[in-house]
């Protein structure tokens, strides 16, 4: 199985070289402790507890999975162990403000961390990663009684949280919410519900769970306009162990994930706190979605470095027939793997995806932290600005980087043919895993709509893709004179402008066929991934090249490699945004023309 290491000299290239967190943060409020020493640390020191602790339980937690017994729920063993040791070193508040007992670091740091345990072992990463939605809700939110009451311990990491959003009937569609919130005159109110899916709804990691639950007041208007948002604890402060109305109904059984213990959680007159203002719990419950969903984005990149790291070994050590251009191995009884042309497509394709996402999240990460700034500022008009801007990348990081995650981690199982779909070399557990990251936090689905139906034609009329695509075409113009780099400059020119002819042209279309919006949105949003991808790639491939020139704090062959994987992923990648854009310019009848009973005649 592979065995995690953590991609330091990855991380460091983008972090010092590409993209000069050092001088980004001395531009933030809270930037000022986040100095390349302390920057340092916390990757050398994260990437111990990852690669030491916390990776090592991947495959066992796989295997023994979570367990709901006399009501309570039992995490894989090792994992509280391993949980004690993040809350010791303090990483649950990392990214939160010192006043609550955070370390008040950028939030892009927190982002960092995440990387890491997310990459070691995503099932165990979504414990503390649930807690942070509920922390963000309640800092940005909750009155100071609250954040006394509940974001200390959670950013102590002595408490957990979990977001309770989904019910049977409905998980997108979250106007249809039925579970009911009854005032009772002190403040309090009664939740009774029942809440599905529920991620990390009950464990023994910590000694409480905070629910942050979306449920209707009486009389409260139908649809979205009419869900508040609510704190429920397991147990009320100071009353840990006493059963108030909440209970784990059972705990689903996964294709994936299993480490990570998915509830149904019952709400049986529950107490429970209103947060935010009555009615506006969506608002509420959606301001931190964009970080939220760069959280998701990273379980993409995750999934195709771990799945990397398992099929990079292999494909080396496993021999089989010779290469097309002669022995390579010739005291070998065969070539490795890694010598065959189609072998080499799938790990390029791993490493283009791995790297390239890692950038385009880091990157984003700056925004995050602008944004952060604007709140730490209370300057809301910054906090505005910098949430829009980054609410462009979020539905094609989280959309694109999944998909792509999926799809080259199945490309590592691939490289151990028959061996990779067998347990024991941990590879398929990787694909199960990483199947879940296109459904939850909005399905890919629902960001491609997000893209296109509102942040591209409804809210900014295509500005926002005009202005990303300045980017590519500011690359494009300072580089086409230079031999190494034209290759990328000009084919970003070229996608800067179809990218701005296919938004023109939908929204065209859309004005007079509203049926467009949907079926376009998948291809438009896979198109932008790949022309925001062949940006980052060829940012990097920049900066391989002067550091090659100029020198650089790695090795030559380091930005070698940068560039090479430049070359693969404009050459053999980035073609596959020609088919997104066409198709997504094709009329909507041939989508919409086959009647519903008509989808097949031999069943309904
Ligand atoms: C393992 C796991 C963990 C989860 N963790 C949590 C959690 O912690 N908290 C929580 O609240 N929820 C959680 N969820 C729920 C998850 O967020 C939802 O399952 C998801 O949002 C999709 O909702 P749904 O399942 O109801 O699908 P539906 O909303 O029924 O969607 C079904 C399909 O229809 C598509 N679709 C729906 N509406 C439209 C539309 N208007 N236009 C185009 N296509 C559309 C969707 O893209 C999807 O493909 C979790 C789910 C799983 C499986």
């Amino acid at each position: 199985m592979p065995t995690y290491k953590a991609p330091v000299r990855d991380m460091r290239f983008l972090m010092n070289e590409v993209f000069d967190f050092e001088s980004h943060y001395k531009t933030l409020p809270n930037g000022e402790e986040a100095t390349p020493d302390m920057v340092e640390a916390i990757i050398g020191e994260m990437a111990k507890l990852c690669e030491n602790t916390i990776a090592p339980l991947y495959q066992s937690g796989d295997e023994e999975g979570c367990e709901l017994k006399d009501g309570v729920v039992t995490t894989p063993k090792g994992f509280k162990e391993a949980y004690n040791e993040f809350v010791a070193g303090g990483w649950q508040g990392l990214s939160h403000p010192v006043e609550y007992g955070g370390q008040g670091l950028p939030m892009s740091l927190g982002l960092l961390k995440q990387e890491m345990m997310a990459t070691a072992n995503w099932s165990f990463s979504m414990y503390p990663g649930l807690s942070l939605g509920a922390m963000n809700t309640i800092q940005l939110h909750g009155t100071e009684e609250q954040k006394q009451a509940y974001l200390v311990p959670l950013t102590e990491g002595t408490w957990a949280g979990t977001m309770c959003l989904t019910e049977p009937q409905c998980g997108t569609d979250l106007g249809q919410v039925k579970t009911k919130a009854e005032p009772q005159g002190d403040g309090s109110y009664k939740i009774t519900g029942t809440k599905i899916f529920i991620s990390s709804g009950d464990h023994d990691l910590t000694e409480n769970v905070v629910h942050i639950v979306l449920a209707r007041l009486p009389d409260a208007p139908k649809g979205t306009k009419g869900i508040s948002l609510f704190i429920v604890p397991k147990y009320l402060p100071g009353k840990i162990g006493e059963d108030h109305g909440v209970s784990v109904g059972s705990l689903e059984k996964k294709m994936g994930i299993k480490a990570s213990a998915t509830c149904v959680m019952n709400f049986d007159g529950a107490t429970g706190f209103l947060i935010g203002p009555e009615n506006k719990g969506l608002e509420c419950m959606f301001t931190f979605m964009n970080t939220a969903r760069l959280g998701t984005a990273m379980q993409g990149i995750a999934h195709a470095e771990l799945s990397y790291q398992g099929a990079l070994p292999y494909a080396k050590e496993r021999k089989s027939m010779r290469a097309l251009s002669g022995k390579k191995q010739p005291d070998e009884i065969a070539d490795s793997l890694i010598h065959h042309g189609d072998v080499r497509r799938m790990l390029l394709k791993q490493k283009a995806i791995a790297e390239g996402g890692r950038a385009m999240i880091y990157f984003a990460a700056q925004y995050a932290d602008n944004m952060i700034s604007g709140i730490l500022e209370d300057d809301m008009k910054k906090y505005e600005h910098w949430d829009s801007e980054l609410g462009f990348f979020t539905p094609i990081l989280k959309g694109f980087l999944t998909e792509k995650g999926l799809e080259v981690a199945n490309d590592g199982m691939q490289v151990f043919g028959g061996h990779g779909y067998i347990k024991e070399h941990g590879m398929e557990q990787i694909v199960r895993d990483a199947r879940i990251s296109t459904l939850y936090e909005g399905t890919t689905g629902i960001q491609a709509l997000d893209l296109l139906g509102r942040k591209v034609l409804l809210s900014t009329k295509g500005k926002c893709v005009r202005d990303f695509s300045k980017k590519l075409v500011d690359f494009g113009t300072k580089n086409l004179r230079d031999p190494k780099l034209r290759p990328f400059a000009w084919k970003l020119l070229k996608i800067a402008a179809e990218w701005n002819y296919l938004t023109t042209r939908i929204m065209l279309v859309a004005a007079k066929d509203r049926d467009m919006v949907s079926t376009a949105s998948y291809d438009f949003l896979m198109y932008s991934g790949y022309a925001m991808m062949a940006y980052f790639w060829a940012l990097q491939a920049g900066v391989a090249k002067d550091k090659l020139e100029n020198g650089g704090a790695e090795p030559a062959e380091f930005y070698k490699a940068k560039l090479a994987t430049a070359e693969f992923y404009f050459e053999r990648m980035l073609p596959s945004a020609k088919g997104h854009a066409e198709a997504a310019l094709k009329p909507t009848k041939s989508t919409m023309q086959l009647k519903e009973e008509h989808f097949s005649f031999d069943y309904e």
